[in-house]
């Protein structure tokens, strides 16, 4: 870390420092002074609550002021010169200082995992030397996008085929009122790519702006087709090549593919009798209309998940009258800071003190990421199964039925309804953005029934209830079973990839590559939704970093195929469902998207982020079967640095 190009202005930082995250601040004092004091009494801040911040670290008066005055001593030196102390902490020294910024004993595998997100131990960027290799990647959403620029970064040709007219994915398509992220903003960015974010948890818009800017500051946009859908990919074992068809009869032939469709692209509509019927605008909530107006209207929404968690507080207050079908209750966590914006101090803080951004970044890590984990372990030994998996879970539930209670307070009736009975994390947790006020408003009505039938001019649910109305949302999610699906994908067999799988029952080694379908890879794969906590993005880091290290690998070696070992699958496939077997996803109590009919877990991690992180970091190629390239010449050289611009695929 270099001084900055214009010195810190000593009167800005001392006022900025009294928005600063302290935790954060007291990792700074240590790394930029080395005195071992920042790291012990008084100075060790306390343990988050939840996703809470600690801003003020739970330190006495007299201690956040000693904090700051030192701050100011200590960045204005930097600024003037002095050298950091500690520049790159790293194994015990880094798990040590996180320990204390977190305010709890944070395990020895974290370091690793945070030395690199923080750059203070990298990831080696691997190029390729010259090669021919050429990579078609299917989406420019957020794992698409990530997938381009790491390819670029390798010297890999490549071409993205995007469906949309424009980058971002489910931040381009899902524009319903109040969209926005639920995982703190500063966590989910690309580890390379930080924004000054308006918000702590960002709104559509800024999220879509940002993958717009990601985009254009890397080139993304010369290298991808717009309004290009896949329909279908076929492999030719003999020519080791992908032929990918498009909507518009375009063929292209690559020698590996990338999937960056994600689970949650294709809207799931219910085969609910009666759709086509309803007179008014009925739609899923990633088809909301740009022209739709709902101010005085009367409006049903279907499903009580995480779309419908944001939309029923952005509406309420404008609709004539709001019903919500609710199948089954959900679990909902408080956030103080969910609507707070970032402010001034605070961004000049990530602006401008060194290693602050890293720090703050590595707390909301911390909290959001692992922390949960343990507390999603099934104890066969625990009385209370039929509420709970284990203690810590049963504290959660009574953190959650407090915070419940407290908001519904004055409405014993809605308390009732919105109570439930599966244990918390049961299905995808989700933050308290407004919903139990919405739910409390006069001209809202909570529905605890199914819907069975929409008719001409409304919604009848399964226990009788009819209520007429104007407009009809479906909140009702998404296909995240059938991967890559609708896409017609086929392997060296030349069987389909969800004849391969069976229907709904996706299975990859790490979620990435299965066998049967050489040099196929897949983001957001089987087994790799977050449910427990975390940014996606660290997900797809991971997956992208292993497969440009396979994609490296295969040009050093003059290799034309890799195709997963079944057994390697096998054994990946009989850990995953044996882990899911202990943890809370397989409870009977609830359904939820994460596991198919048969009751197997189909789309989330069963393990930390650390250890995918760690099962990720480079690719074995003793897990794949291996053919020399056929057609493809053998590289001569190493170590070139490529150029990106390139569209390498023939034919089209
Ligand atoms: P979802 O979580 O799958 O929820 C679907 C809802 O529809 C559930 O409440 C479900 O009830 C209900 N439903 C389905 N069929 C129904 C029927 N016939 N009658 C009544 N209700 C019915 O879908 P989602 O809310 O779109 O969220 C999907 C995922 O997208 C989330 O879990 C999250 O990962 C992501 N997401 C994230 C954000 C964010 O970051 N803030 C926002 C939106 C979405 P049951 O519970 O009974 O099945």
């Amino acid at each position: 870390m270099t001084a900055p190009d214009r010195p810190i202005d000593r009167e800005r930082l001392t006022a900025a420092l009294e928005h600063a995250n302290l935790p954060s601040l007291v990792a700074v004092l240590y790394q930029l002074t080395g005195e071992r004091r920042w790291l012990a009494d008084p100075f060790r801040p306390t343990r988050s609550r939840g996703m809470d911040d600690n801003d003020l670290g739970g330190f006495s008066p007299e201690v956040r002021a000693e904090l700051r005055a030192a701050a100011v001593e200590a960045v204005t030196a930097w600024a003037d010169g002095a050298p950091v102390a500690v520049p790159a902490p790293t194994g015990e020294a880094l798990g040590e200082i996180l320990s204390v910024a977190v305010g709890e004993p944070v395990p020895p595998e974290h370091a690793a995992m945070a030395a690199q997100d923080m750059g203070f131990a990298p990831a080696p960027t691997r190029v390729a030397p010259p090669n021919t290799l050429r990579v078609i990647v299917i989406g420019a959403g957020v794992s698409g996008m990530l997938a381009a620029i790491k390819l670029a970064e390798a010297g890999i040709a490549h071409v993205v085929l995007e469906k949309n007219d424009d980058v971002g994915g489910t931040w381009l398509e899902n524009s319903y009122p109040g969209a926005g992220v639920d995982t703190p903003s500063h966590l989910y960015s690309y580890s390379f790519a930080p924004r000054a974010w308006s918000t702590h948890f960002g709104k559509r818009d800024e999220v879509w702006a940002y993958l717009r800017d990601v985009a254009d500051h890397h080139g993304l946009r010369e290298r991808i087709r717009f309004g290009t859908e896949v329909v279908s990919a076929t492999y030719d074992p003999g020519a080791q090549e992908w032929t990918v068809r498009t909507a518009d009869g375009t063929s292209l032939t690559a020698d590996a593919v990338i999937s960056g469709t994600g689970q949650l692209n294709r809207p799931k509509v219910p085969p609910i009798p009666g759709l086509e019927r309803f007179r008014g605008p009925l739609f899923h909530t990633a088809c909301w209309p740009a022209d739709l107006d709902v101010t005085g209207k009367r409006v049903a929404v279907v499903g009580t998940g995480a779309s419908a968690m944001q939309i029923v507080p952005a509406v309420a207050a404008d609709v004539e009258r709001l019903t919500v079908f609710q199948r089954s209750p959900q679990w909902i966590a408080p956030n103080d800071v969910y609507f707070a914006g970032i402010t001034e101090g605070a961004q000049y803080l990530l602006d401008h003190v060194p290693f602050y951004r890293l720090w703050y970044r590595s707390r909301i890590a911390w909290n959001t990421n692992d922390k949960v984990h343990p507390a999603l372990q099934r104890d066969d030994a625990w009385e209370h199964p039929e509420r709970s998996v284990n203690a810590l879970n049963d504290a959660h539930r009574r953190v959650f039925t407090r915070y419940l209670e407290a908001e519904l307070g004055g409405r014993p009736d809605l308390a009732a309804k919105s109570l439930p009975d599966y244990p918390p994390f049961g299905k995808r947790m989700l933050l308290d953005n407004g919903w139990f006020a919405a739910l409390r408003r006069e001209n809202v009505d909570l529905v605890t029934e199914a819907v069975a039938e929409i008719t001409e001019t409304g919604v009848r649910g399964a226990g009788g209830t009819e209520c007429a109305v104007d407009v009809v949302v479906l909140a009702t999610g998404f296909e995240t079973h059938k991967i890559l699906y609708p896409v017609e994908v086929r392997g060296r067999s030349g069987r389909r990839l969800d004849e391969v799988w069976g229907p709904e029952d996706a299975r990859a080694h790490l979620g990435i590559t299965t066998t049967d379908f050489p040099n196929l890879f897949l983001t957001c794969g089987p087994g790799t939704v977050l449910g427990h906590g975390g940014s996606y993005i660290t997900t797809a880091e991971c997956q992208v970093r292993y497969i440009v290290d396979l994609l490296v690998t295969m040009v050093e070696r003059g290799i034309g195929a890799v195709e997963c070992r079944p057994e390697v699958e096998a054994e990946y496939v009989r850990r995953h469902d044996e882990a899911h077997e202990r943890m809370i996803w397989t409870h009977p109590g609830m359904d939820n998207w994460y596991r198919n009919a048969a009751g197997r877990v189909v789309s989330a991690l069963p393990w930390r982020i650390v250890d995918y992180w760690r099962m990720t970091r480079e690719a074995d190629l003793a897990d794949f079967r291996t053919e020399p390239a056929r057609h493809r010449g053998v590289p001569a050289g190493h170590g070139r640095r490529a150029g990106s611009g390139r569209i390498p695929t023939r034919g089209g």
